[in-house]
């Protein structure tokens, strides 16, 4: 039998990197060898136990890598090709897929596999499902880093603008700026909002939000955001606002801070039951749309990420602050987790 290192869940705050048996590619599968992978705040959510997964899983969803081999019935990839994965994995057949939300490939939340029902890619090789579906070249003259982000981060946080059909000249104001409302930045942007004011108070991520794109960034524990928002939108609100880190305060100032008829587009992971200020809400007639958005896959979806990078009209290298290899990925988790040593995003090269 052939090993390979993976980071295993055990348990709440016990992940171990350990050898285990390399996979092996059945129908429709592939093995894909990882060349750079990373940590998402969702693994932080599973190391805590706040988001519950089996013991024994290798996590981790969100990585690029090089075909190893390919299992019967996957055509136009080859062994040895580069390639970006879908952090979610849908089938394309379920009822779900073909109603239009393969991110719910077969029941809730359950396009996403990867580190949450089957093992995960922080490892020396994934196993690749429906490879067919989830599989994209990445061009040669782009690196791991300039890609690593199009599986996940950046398909999640663009699709905040996606879902709400941000309109050209809209104002959108974004809450948290930490790795994936950075990317709803970067996403309000290019869908062509015009005025993008985003809410943090971490000093390097308000930084890095002007250099991604917003052009107002209101720090929270020193202004009234609300009052803000509304000075900066005519006394309106913003036509859309998103959610990106998933708590009860966020979630409720959306709702202020959107006009009547705009949309509340929900990125966050939220850990609690979240309650509508009913007040805001114009006690439920007020034409507010709250939607919530699972990260978009599919080769497709890939694609057109990747040529956003190739294009130049988005670079997310400067999101990655710090680089370990397999062996230190538990000093990864501890800084990532902690939000130490100014980190965005950690890559890990297996
Ligand atoms: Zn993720
Ligand atoms: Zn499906």
């Amino acid at each position: 039998m052939t090993t390979m290192k993976a980071l295993v869940f055990h348990g709440p705050n016990d992940i171990r990197v350990e050898k285990v048996p390399k996979p092996v590619a059945g129908p429709d599968e592939a093995i894909v060898k990882v060349t750079l992978t990373t940590i998402c705040g969702t693994d932080i959510h599973i190391l805590s136990g706040g988001y519950p997964v089996r013991p024994g899983l290798i996590i981790g969803h969100e990585f690029v890598g090089v075909i190893d081999s390919l299992g019967a019935g996957v055509t136009g990839i080859n062994v040895g090709d580069r390639v970006a994965v879908g952090a979610i994995t849908p089938c394309g057949t379920c009822f779900y897929c073909q109603s239009g939300a393969p991110a719910q490939c077969g029941g809730l939340i359950g396009g996403w596999k990867f580190g949450n029902t089957i093992d995960g890619a922080q490892a020396e090789y994934i196993k690749i499902p429906y490879a067919q579906y989830n599989i994209t070249k990445i061009p040669d003259e782009l690196t791991d880093e300039q890609v690593l982000f199009v599986g996940d981060i950046m398909t999640t946080g663009f699709s905040a603008s996606d879902s709400a059909k941000v309109k050209i000249g809209d104002a959108v104001a974004i809450f948290a700026q930490g790795p994936v409302g950075l990317c709803a930045t970067v996403g309000a942007r290019l869908s062509g909002a015009t005025k993008v004011i985003t809410v943090e108070s971490i000093p390097e991520r308000m930084e890095m939000s002007k250099r991604m794109g917003a052009d107002i960034v209101l720090d929270y524990t020193k202004v009234d955001v609300i009052s803000e928002i509304k000075k900066h939108t005519g006394g309106y609100g913003v036509d859309v606002a998103i959610e990106a880190i998933g708590t009860q305060q966020t979630f409720e100032n959306c709702i202020r801070s959107v006009r009547p008829g705009g949309v509340v587009s929900s990125l966050g992971v939220y850990e609690k039951n979240v309650t509508i200020p009913l007040d805001a809400f114009g006690a439920g007639i007020g034409d507010i749309n709250i939607m919530s958005t699972l990260c978009p896959g599919g080769y497709e979806r890939l694609r057109r990420m990747i040529s956003v990078i190739q294009s130049g009209r988005a670079d997310l290298t400067p999101l990655i602050t710090h680089t370990f290899s397999l062996d230190d990925i538990l000093e990864g988790y501890r800084i990532f987790g902690n939000k130490l040593d100014k980190v965005l995003k950690v890559a890990i090269r297996p």
